[in-house]
């Protein structure tokens, strides 16, 4: 195999090198079944066992808080910005959003298009450069639930707490920190995340939802946007994205074996600190974007001097094997992804790099 590539990519995102090679072994055959998973029934007693380990074993990482829900859709997170107001939000209430940066956006854009919104925190008058303070959410009148996202991808600022809503649902979108760190999921009502960055591969949603809040959707909801749908069917209502589910249930074994959600969590730390000490103490020849407390540990956003520079930047990793280090469109600047899958040694070669490169243009 040619070497891989250090892979920064922000979504799809790096897989762990084990579960690919575990998945190419049972590619062709799945337990001796004759075919792979891709061609059996998902009504078959070997599907099934999949799909039930899957959602079993991702509760466990997650401390098997009772009540809860795994469902397994399609659509991406993005589908999840408007099945969250059109099966939560009713007459006479207002869904309310903690606005963080692009993704906070774009769910609150979904909740605008069904009923009324409110914006119950915002760090926008800093341009997104900094988290909102937690303390001065101020919630409208009759609130339906509070909307966070966890991470912002593209801005690189992560909430490192979150809120006590009382019995009012707090729902978190995580597509891009989900299982990166211990979390009390008691405190959400309901948590999704598409699952290309730090699950599996693109094509599956991941719900973990109290399972009073998913019982009764709205009847006049069409069938598939009803979380009841896929509750009471175990999201095998229609045909599921089944090879995604089996990778996600690889890629949950892995984290099991790196000392679950805790030992990724050290890693991930370890990750990161590598990467802005290296902008720290770069003289201001790198600089990150955000503010320091604010800092996401999966999305590190920094920039240079001029855009020449950020170009010329870009080109010299690609060369040196590097992928998916240039910032979102929206955005500009640099970006490092550094989710559960990007191994440290990619992390310690791209510091090696950015020395190096500062060394012969600082
Ligand atoms: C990537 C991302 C999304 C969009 O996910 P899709 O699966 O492409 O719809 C939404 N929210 C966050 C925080 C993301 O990182």
């Amino acid at each position: 195999m040619n070497k891989r590539a250090f892979n920064f990519n922000a979504g799809p995102a790096a897989l762990p090198l084990e579960v690919l090679e575990r998945a190419q072994s049972e590619f062709v055959e799945f337990r001796e079944s004759g075919m792979s998973i891709m061609e059996m029934s998902h009504r078959g007693a070997i599907y099934e066992s999949v799909h039930k380990e899957t959602q079993e074993r991702l509760l466990a990482l997650l401390g098997n808080p009772k009540g809860y829900k795994v469902l397994f859709l399609q659509g991406g997170a993005s589908l999840q910005f408007a099945m969250v107001p059109m099966n939560f939000l009713g007459q006479g209430q207002q869904a309310n959003y903690v606005m963080t940066g692009s993704w906070a956006e774009k769910a609150l854009k979904e909740a605008q298009l069904i009923g009324d919104t409110h914006i119950a925190a915002s760090s926008e008058a800093d341009h997104f450069m900094s988290l909102p303070d937690l303390d001065a959410i101020s919630l409208s009148e009759n609130p339906a639930y509070l909307h966070m996202t966890s991470n912002e991808t593209i801005g690189g600022i992560q909430f490192k707490e979150f809120p006590d809503t009382g019995s009012l649902p707090l729902i978190c979108d995580m597509s891009s920190d989900i299982l990166s760190r211990p979390i009390d999921v008691d405190q959400f009502g309901m948590i999704y995340a598409g699952a290309q960055k730090n699950l599996g591969p693109s094509g599956v949603t991941v719900v973990i939802a109290k399972e009073e809040l998913i019982a009764n959707s709205p009847k006049h909801l069409p069938t598939m946007l009803r979380y009841s749908t896929h509750a009471s069917n175990d999201s095998l209502y229609n045909t599921p994205p089944s090879f995604g589910i089996y990778m996600i249930n690889e890629v949950l074994k892995w984290i099991e074996e790196r000392g679950e959600l805790e030992g990724i969590q050290v890693q991930n730390r370890e990750k990161a600190a590598l990467i802005y000490n290296t902008i720290d103490n770069s003289g201001g020849f790198y600089r990150g974007c955000v503010d320091a407390g604010s800092r996401s540990d999966m999305n590190i956003t920094f920039r240079m001097e001029s855009e020449e520079l950020e170009k010329e930047f870009i080109k010299a990793s690609v060369q040196e094997g590097f992928e998916g280090l240039k910032g979102h469109r929206s955005v500009g600047g640099l970006r490092a992804s550094i989710y559960n899958a990007v191994p440290l040694e990619s992390c310690k070669a791209l510091v090696d790099f950015m020395n190096h490169f500062k060394k012969t243009h600082g």
